[in-house]
């Protein structure tokens, strides 16, 4: 069919524009030739799309709710899975089997329920904490000092590996401000690197601010609306 086949030469397009802009974002910032690792983040996008980017080269996808990436995901086994979404405590035993990883740790409570539950499921889950670094009411996450404290606790349990920290600042298009809030984001993950810890997971930027995130030290950027058009 003539339509199917357009919006997936446009798909393939406009992913292929994004990683162009993250390869030059990487040259640009003195940040070795893909470090960057591209998330396409799929939530509200059909299977026939995110099969569509799939078939242009993307393999990493990051949904937000377990009940909406369950179906997707059972249908797209090939392809690998982040969580990107806000964890509720009745939902983690399905995460643990979804999922590879886990951006968005930010209690302990969670983080516990999540250890229990990928016992015997092969590999840890790699997890990361998510920041409220813009010090948002309804945002979630952990504030930047009560990060050592969970980043220990974390880190010491049994079916977790702690891989580093994520964020969403509050929105701004100011180039500037948006690279001051990403360097706050390094600096809390400096932080958890000088009392020990090993991390190598630096997950921030989106379609409206993946350059400053690269400028910064993204190391995963989390791109929806770049690739896949604006959301319905
Ligand atoms: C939707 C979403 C993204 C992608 O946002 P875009 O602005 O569409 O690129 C990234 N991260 C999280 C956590 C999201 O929920």
């Amino acid at each position: 069919m003539p339509l199917k086949y357009d919006i997936a030469a446009d798909i393939c397009e406009r992913l292929a524009r994004v990683r162009k802009a993250i390869a030059r974002a990487e040259q640009r910032y003195g940040r070795p030739a893909e470090s960057v690792i591209l998330l396409a983040a799929s939530k509200t996008q059909t299977v026939e799309r995110i099969r569509a980017v799939a078939q242009c080269g993307q393999r990493l996808f990051g949904e937000n709710y377990v009940q909406e990436a369950e179906p997707k995901i059972t249908q797209l086994r090939d392809l690998r899975w982040h969580y990107i979404g806000p964890l509720q405590a009745n939902k983690t035993g399905r995460v643990v089997k979804l999922f590879e990883w886990v951006h968005t740790v930010d209690r302990l409570k969670i983080a516990r329920r999540l250890s229990t539950q990928r016992a015997g499921l092969g590999k840890p889950l790699d997890v990361c904490l998510q920041v409220n670094i813009s010090r948002e009411p309804h945002r979630a996450g952990a504030l930047p000092e009560e990060l050592p404290q969970l980043a220990e606790q974390v880190a010491a349990l049994e079916n977790l590996r702690l891989r580093g920290l994520m964020a969403i600042p509050a929105a701004t298009r100011d180039f500037e401000e948006q690279r001051r809030t990403f360097a706050a984001i390094r600096s809390a993950l400096e932080n958890l690197h000088d009392r020990g810890h090993c991390l190598d997971a630096l997950s921030m930027g989106m379609s409206g601010d993946l350059e400053a995130a690269i400028a910064e030290g993204a190391t995963i950027v989390r791109i929806g609306t770049a690739i896949f058009g604006p959301r319905r």
